[in-house]
């Protein structure tokens, strides 16, 4: 994207699940960390197929969204929020993340397909292209591609559908300024493989700048990418704001904005998407991570977040995120135990290491400025012997025991004034019980 820009999300349709038979002909392409391999085929239909990732391996299962190895086709939605560039160890940051579970959907939307005796759509897709030789002529691989993957054509009136939409579900929450309302769609022949849609988004103020729908853009009809587009295009910025440094970022708004989107009428084949497959590394899927935090923080507090932008609902929101989503070492909190006094750090340092080990099986991963010495005697959290980190981990435990969570919310919570509150309900007990685990630098 131009600078001064971030492209945001997009809708990625369908996918191949992970246990699914590797095709023969994709032995010895792509490498073993996920990376997409792309096979260039005369026949569209078997490059498409071809178009799947590595199955998901066991370990990468281990912490955060890192366990959720993207296996994706698509530099689509690479900073779906504004600091994802700079969160690369983040999986779910990656630009080809999620673009991977597309043949799963393809074989899953398929049966249902097949099921509800709406086979024909999957005829009608091939030949609303072929009633339009244009697209052949003027964009034959996105064409041949589109028809491939069975999708169908998105017409003109798509996009205005689907704003329209979005407002009679959710408008009511919808500020009347919302930048949105200035965003002119475009349909386009081609964003990125297996990209069906993409905001883009001013660095600054989170806002939308553009919004673009493929010509194919999902089964039978390109209706549920255009509604999962106009809602990113209706998300409030500062929602957008408040959860843009957190690790887990592009999972919380992308299994919102799904979740919505699913909530809304449209043919069944057209809801497919790979993020209607994705799990969060607690095993939770997206979408279901989402409906089960607006039924604990409800409906209208959920709504006045992420469409409002309503600073108490947001709050709410962040609060229940802890309990739901993977617990994951923040910088925000790292940077916030720095400014607490002396007395306090190494018990707070120790215990965030501990609560790491134990949620995530890792030393902290943290981006930016800030190091192991900010708060402990140690170089590196590497520089941490076995028998210490299980110290930590052991004392962590028992401070969850003890502290409940208030402990949760101190380490975990993505909101600087939330956490910095909990964290200091809890130092008291921290520096009272917590026994020191490494010796002070000498
Ligand atoms: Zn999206």
């Amino acid at each position: 994207m131009a600078t001064g820009k971030v492209t945001a999300q997009s809708h990625t349709p369908a996918t191949t699940p992970p246990d699914s038979p590797r095709s023969p002909s994709r032995a010895g392409q792509g490498d073993a960390s996920g990376s997409p391999r792309r096979v260039f085929s005369a026949d569209p239909s078997l490059a498409t197929l071809r178009e799947r990732r590595q199955p998901r391996d066991a370990s990468q299962q281990v912490s955060g969204e890192q366990a959720i190895r993207p296996r994706a086709a698509i530099p689509l939605r690479a900073g779906a929020l504004a600091s994802d560039a700079e969160r690369p160890r983040v999986n779910e940051t990656n630009p080809e993340a999620h673009r991977e579970h597309f043949a799963a959907g393809l074989g899953r939307a398929l049966k249902v397909g097949l099921k509800a005796g709406v086979a024909a759509f999957v005829v009608s897709a091939g030949y609303r292209a072929v009633r339009n030789p244009g697209d052949f002529i003027s964009h034959p691989g996105a064409t041949l591609m589109g028809v491939a993957n069975l999708y169908a054509r998105t017409g003109e009136t798509v996009p205005r559908q689907a704003m329209n939409d979005v407002l009679e579900h959710y408008g009511n929450h919808i500020p009347a300024h919302s930048a949105c309302f200035r965003v002119k769609p475009t349909i386009v022949p081609f964003i990125g493989t297996n990209v069906v849609g993409q905001v883009g988004r001013d660095r600054t103020t989170m806002e939308p700048t553009d919004l673009k729908l493929a010509r194919y853009a999902g089964f039978v009809s390109g209706i549920s990418a255009g509604h999962h587009e106009y809602l990113h295009c209706f998300t409030h910025p500062q929602f957008l704001k408040a959860i843009k440094d957190a690790p887990l970022a592009t999972s919380i708004n992308e299994a919102l904005t799904e979740y919505f989107s699913d909530n809304m009428p449209a043919p069944a084949l057209s809801k497919y998407s790979a993020y209607d497959s994705n799990k969060l590394a607690n095993g939770k899927k997206w979408t279901a991570a989402a409906a089960e935090l607006e039924a604990v923080v409800g409906k209208d507090t959920l709504h006045r977040a992420y469409f409002g932008g309503e600073a108490a609902a947001i709050k709410q929101v962040t609060a229940a995120i802890v309990d739901i989503w993977p617990k994951t070492p923040l910088d925000n909190v790292w940077r916030t135990i720095r400014f607490e006094p002396q007395r306090y750090k190494q018990a707070l340092g120790e215990c965030f290491v501990g609560l790491s080990l134990w949620h995530t099986n890792q030393m902290p991963k943290l981006s930016g400025y800030h190091y192991a010495f900010d708060l402990l005697p140690i170089a590196h959290f590497s520089n941490i012997r076995q028998k210490d980190a299980a110290r930590m981990v052991a004392q962590a435990k028992a401070a969850h025991k003890r502290l409940g969570p208030a402990l949760d919310q101190a380490f975990f919570n993505m909101d600087n004034e939330a956490s910095r509150g909990a964290l200091r309900q809890i130092r008291g007990d921290l520096l009272e019980q917590w026994e020191p685990v490494l010796r002070e630098r000498v």
